[in-house]
């Protein structure tokens, strides 16, 4: 880049600006090329926000001090103050305080409460994230809503009623706290966090172009008193907008024709409590029942109505609104029978009719409504040695079943942190940026087959039932625990897990395609007020290890474990689907890998099958086989992640 006027440097200083150029380094950073002590963006497991005095001269002060062609520079700029780079941008500060670090944010804070973005839900991996690498437990415990985990409703004859239908979820809280996000509120926190661990948040600005560079990389800006900001570091958090994938052209198509609507209702939708409740429906021991077999409150779970090609989320927000989307397979859901809010309401009517009542009820309460049309989306490269690296949206998202997104960004922030600290304090970075980026997408490549071409499941009980069994426990016991434990950072160490480790990836894949030939042969008929309970032995015990400490060996050996676990509850589930077809197996003769259930009940004639049928529901007693087994196949307890008081369950 040449032909540049004076440049300013992003520094804590009195005045807000240093004035330090590029070429002047500071005292504190290594020279170029010099190697200083590897030093590792560790998660900090404390509480105590990131605050430092509040400053009475805020950045646009700061700017307007310099002529307006004067560039600053800073070690990282940030394009897009939303989830993921507010997160990226504190975590790095975390890590390593003294980086400067530019965040341009379009919008002005402080942003609206209940009716601002989308991406509420958080599961376990985020919210230890937000809470233990971030250091943000005290506002989510305090500003946010505890989320009493994610809750599954299937369809049942027009689903007039709420009772009857099975339900898939927990019946107790387990002990790792997950939340739900108002996400005004929280990135209102995070704004004012950045802030005061010295991040400079340039709002109201907009990114108009990047110039990627040798040394560093030119941000072209636009409502700001400067005509660009310099970066040794680019991190691209600019969300659905993703500007630095449509400027490289990495934008990748993923094979999966998503839609989704959603809207704020500025009150709490209560499911146990719909009003138009009809006792003449219901019988009163049914309905005592069914209350009284969930200890906490439905409410504040993520709660998915099903149906066939699509789910309904409610989602209750602390600022007292409840968030309520559709999100369907085009294929089964035309949009144009949802992209209104009136469509959307008279769509409601017709499938989820109880929603729809409670809503059409509080329509003076509405706060918004928006669309979102094939929103997945893949990309060739998200972390660069050139130091550019693409966050959150701006990167890949596929589905927002089961709330991954948090769980993606918790991710590449923490593989961008571990990129930038490393590199500012003096490490060749090259080899490193490339391998994250493999592992990155693999992860997502890896993901794949839990939502795509899964939707036309969500009309059948049974098989999505079995469906949340599987993913659940494989979040549990794998995913969520590769990110909590630091394994997903530390390559040798998943190196070192070996062929149990490809062949659970080989498992998971193929049990995706096994729920879909179950589906075919199976109309997933269960028996009225079925209920998978998510809080049974199994869940319990996986749910807490999620935040064990381990050593590697001991971390190695409870991953091998949890493979077998999961791969034994792939054979009960294949065994399961034989059996309501009226085929016995032994467990022992099925192969996870190999299993064809269309063969299998060819061997036996249709007539005998006929009669031994059963609408049983599978998934229910596997996880509470495991009650008594585990103690014994475990000699050690998990240990406690050091610093969190994670395992002790009490109110928010
Ligand atoms: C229907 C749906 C439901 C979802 N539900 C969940 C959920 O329950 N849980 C979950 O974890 N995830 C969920 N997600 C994913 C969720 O949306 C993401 O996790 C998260 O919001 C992405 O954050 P982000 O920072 O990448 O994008 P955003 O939060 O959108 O932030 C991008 C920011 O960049 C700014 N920006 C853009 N262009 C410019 C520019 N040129 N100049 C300056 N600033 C700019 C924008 O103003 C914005 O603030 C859902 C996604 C969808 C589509």
């Amino acid at each position: 880049m040449r032909g540049l006027g004076s440049r300013g440097r992003f520094r804590r200083s009195a005045d807000g600006l240093c004035g330090v150029g590029r070429r002047q380094r500071c005292a504190h950073r290594p020279q170029a090329g010099s190697r200083a002590p590897r030093r590792a963006a560790a998660p900090r497991n404390d509480d105590s926000p990131d605050r430092k005095a509040p400053g009475h001269v805020t950045e646009e002060h700061r700017l307007g001090r310099r002529a307006a062609t004067a560039e600053p520079t800073a070690d990282v700029v940030v394009l897009g103050g939303g989830l993921a780079g507010l997160t990226c941008a504190l975590q790095i500060l975390r890590a390593r305080p003294h980086t400067e670090v530019v965040i341009v944010e379009r919008a002005h804070f402080p942003l609206p409460e209940a009716a601002h973005k989308v991406g509420e839900s958080t599961v376990e991996a985020s919210a230890h994230y937000f809470e233990t690498v971030l250091g943000l437990r005290d506002h989510l415990k305090s500003a946010q809503l505890r989320k009493e985990g994610l809750r599954f409703f299937g369809p049942h004859e027009g689903n007039e009623d709420i009772v009857p239908r099975l339900e898939v979820g927990f019946s107790h809280a387990l002990p790792t706290w997950t939340y739900q996000l108002d996400r005004g509120r929280f990135e209102n926190e995070l704004a004012d966090r950045v802030r005061a661990a010295g991040a400079t948040l340039l709002q109201g600005t907009h990114v108009e172009d990047v110039e990627l560079g040798d040394e560093e990389h030119r941000v072209v800006l636009r409502d700001s008193p400067h005509t660009g900001v310099r970066g040794r570091w680019l991190v691209d958090a600019t969300g659905r907008r993703g500007l630095l994938k449509q400027k490289l052209g990495l934008r990748e198509t993923v094979d999966h024709d998503v839609n989704a609507v959603w809207f704020r209702i500025g009150r709490r939708i209560d499911l146990e409590h719909f009003p138009d409740a009809d006792p003449a429906r219901t019988d009163a021991e049914a309905r005592k029942t069914w209350l009284a077999r969930v200890e906490g409150n439905r409410w504040q779970s993520t709660n998915h109505l099903m149906g066939p090609g699509y789910w309904t989320w409610l989602i209750p927000l602390a600022s007292g609104s409840t968030s309520v989307g559709i999100v369907a397979d085009a294929r089964m859901v035309p949009f144009r029978t949802i992209n209104r809010f009136e469509r959307a309401l008279a769509w409601l009517h017709e499938h989820e009719p109880q929603v729809a009542r409670d809503v059409a009820g509080s329509r003076d309460l509405l706060q918004d409504f928006h669309v979102l049309r094939h929103f997945a989306h893949g990309c060739t490269r998200v972390f660069s040695a050139d130091r550019w690296c693409l966050t959150g949206e701006a990167g890949v998202f596929l589905d927002p079943l089961y709330s991954p997104g948090s769980d993606f960004i918790a991710s590449a922030n923490s593989y961008i942190t571990d990129l930038v600290v490393r590199e500012l304090d003096g490490e060749d970075v090259g080899r490193r940026a490339d391998s994250y980026d493999q592992a990155y997408l693999a992860s997502f490549e890896g993901a794949l087959p839990t939502w795509r071409q899964q939707y036309a499941l969500m009309g059948n009980a049974q098989v999505f039932a079995a469906k949340v069994v599987w993913d659940t426990l494989a979040y549990f016991g794998v995913n969520s625990l590769l990110f909590t434990s630091g394994a997903a950072l530390d390559l040798p160490f998943m190196e070192s897990l070996g062929e149990p480790w490809q062949r659970h990836r080989r498992v998971a894949h193929r049990i995706q395609g096994f729920l879909r030939e179950w589906a075919e042969v199976d109309e997933g008929v269960v028996d009225a007020m079925s209920f998978v309970d998510l809080s049974a032995p199994l869940y319990h015990r996986l749910n807490v290890e999620i935040l064990a400490a381990d050593a590697p060996d001991a971390l190695r050996d409870r991953f091998h474990e949890h493979f077998r676990a999961l791969e034994r509850v792939a054979v009960e589930l294949m065994r399961g689907a034989a059996l309501r077809q009226g085929v016995a197996l032994r467990a022992q003769d099925i192969d996870p890998l190999t299993f064809d259930l269309g063969a299998e009940l060819r061997k036996v004639p249709q007539d005998v099958r006929g009669e031994r049928r059963t609408t049983r529901l599978v998934g229910v007693e596997l996880a509470e086989e495991w009650h008594g087994d585990a103690p014994r196949a475990r000699a050690r307890p998990p240990a406690p992640c050091a610093g969190t008081d994670n395992n002790v369950i009490d109110g928010p």
